[in-house]
């Protein structure tokens, strides 16, 4: 299990990418996971979240979009899907060619998009009675690790 090193990378490029800015927090990070990645994807964010916990990226919410895997057929030239979880059924569907691929997608594993509130946008829309570091306290403490069985199942494999 390599999530975890993979995510930390992440959590390290995205807070990298809002140093020296007006960020207040980030709240949506959009990822592109490859399905030939060994990397369960449902893990992914709620590990990214422990990792980025007390950090302005600690309450992102983080959508995946799984990028299927598809070969090119370097004998007819087809791009075709392929199923990951089957190497040995790859076959060119147009020449039936059965090796001489390469890979065209799935192996990626890139940010798509970082979307931030800045530094006004959370005065305006926190009350004055809590500052924006309590209610960024409360709301982290709901879905501490405890609770949060995936990331518990995440910490397990990952440690393993
Ligand atoms: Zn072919």
């Amino acid at each position: 299990m390599h999530e975890m090193s993979l995510v930390r990378d992440i959590v390290d490029v995205v807070l990298d990418a809002c140093r020296g800015g007006d960020v207040a927090r980030v709240s949506k990070v959009r990822l592109s996971i490859g399905e030939l990645h060994d990397v369960v994807v449902e893990y992914v964010p709620p590990l990214f979240r422990y990792l980025a916990r007390d950090t302005i990226a600690a309450d992102a919410e983080v959508l995946i979009n799984v990028v299927p895997a598809r070969l090119a057929c370097g004998a007819c030239g087809a791009v075709f899907r392929v199923d990951h979880r089957d190497p040995r059924g790859w076959a060119c569907p147009d020449c039936h060619a059965r090796d001489g691929f390469s890979l065209r997608s799935g192996m990626e594993f890139m940010i798509e998009s970082i979307e931030v509130e800045d530094a006004e946008d959370e005065t305006a829309g926190t009350s004055p009675c809590v500052p924006p570091s309590a209610a960024a306290r409360t709301a982290s403490g709901m879905t501490s690790s405890a609770e949060d069985p995936m990331l518990s199942e995440a910490l397990a494999a990952c440690v393993s």
